[in-house]
């Protein structure tokens, strides 16, 4: 599933190709009603957690959530608009540049009041500069649950998937079945800090670079195309810290990664 940087990355993209103009809505597919906002202008473009909202001219907003398998793709205009392939929900052709999403959880056109109903059920998301890390630490704070399923709810943190929740634990060694009140307030900060961090760097390149300089060798990832981790996809294989075994377990519905030995 796409984490938080993911869907900020397609808000800025969607933001340069589509926004302050006009743009052409439509579902191909027929699922989706897009007349509401076909033809407006975008105004903006943006993400919290793993929603993405398209902010039309007087008031109707396009509310995106991919879930696992929702993808967008770009092309660039023609004179002749390409044939939809396949299942697409929505279609937006702007002057230079029109995409498709297939495939997601939720493509629906919403008004402002429900864009508050969607953000506040979430929980501060690290890539927004407005962000609190207080709320998220209030929850964890005082919940027995484990922080390694605190860290997946997306009313604790907004945008944490389990790439990032695997590789963020073992980078402040905290064992994924801690709970979270048994994390100290120096270590939430510290990983708060990291995660920000981390998250801005995937926002940047669009992958997930966790692995520190010094431990970057060794096995490779997991995926030719991507960086290497040090726990997540990693179970049966050493540490790159220590040299035990990686081991793994589902915890809040994902598998989790974590090194046993490391990670306290
Ligand atoms: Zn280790």
């Amino acid at each position: 599933m796409p984490e938080g940087h993911t869907l900020h990355r397609l808000a800025r993209l969607h933001q340069r190709r589509f926004g302050g103009a006009p743009v052409a809505v439509s579902s191909p597919q027929g699922r989706f009603t897009a007349a509401a906002v076909d033809g407006r202008v975008l105004r903006i473009s943006n993400a919290w957690g793993k929603h993405l909202f398209h902010h039309y001219a007087d008031g109707p907003v396009v509310h995106v959530h991919l879930g696992l398998y929702g993808t967008f793709t770009e092309w660039e205009r023609a004179e002749e608009l390409p044939e939809p392939v396949g299942q697409v929900r929505m279609r937006m052709v702007g002057a230079e540049y029109g995409t498709d999403l297939r495939g997601p959880t939720v493509c629906e056109v919403i008004d402002e009041a429900q864009v508050s109903d969607v953000v506040a059920k979430l929980g501060p998301d690290p890539l927004r500069s407005d962000a609190d890390p207080a709320w998220a630490w209030n929850r964890i704070t005082k919940s027995r649950r484990p922080i390694g399923a605190l860290l997946m709810d997306q009313g604790v943190i907004a945008g944490v998937g389990n790439v990032y929740r695997s590789e963020l634990l073992f980078r402040h060694r905290i064992d994924p079945y801690r709970p979270g009140r048994a994390v100290s307030a120096a270590e939430f900060d510290a990983a708060w800090t990291d995660l920000v961090a981390l998250m801005k760097v995937g926002l940047r390149g669009g992958k997930i670079v966790v692995v520190r300089p010094e431990h970057d060798h060794g096995p490779p990832s997991y995926a030719p195309d991507r960086p290497r981790t040090y726990v997540y996809r990693r179970a049966g294989e050493a540490c790159r810290v220590c040299g035990g075994p990686i081991r793994t377990a589902v915890l809040e519905g994902r598998n989790v990664f974590w090194c046993p030995n490391c990670q306290k």
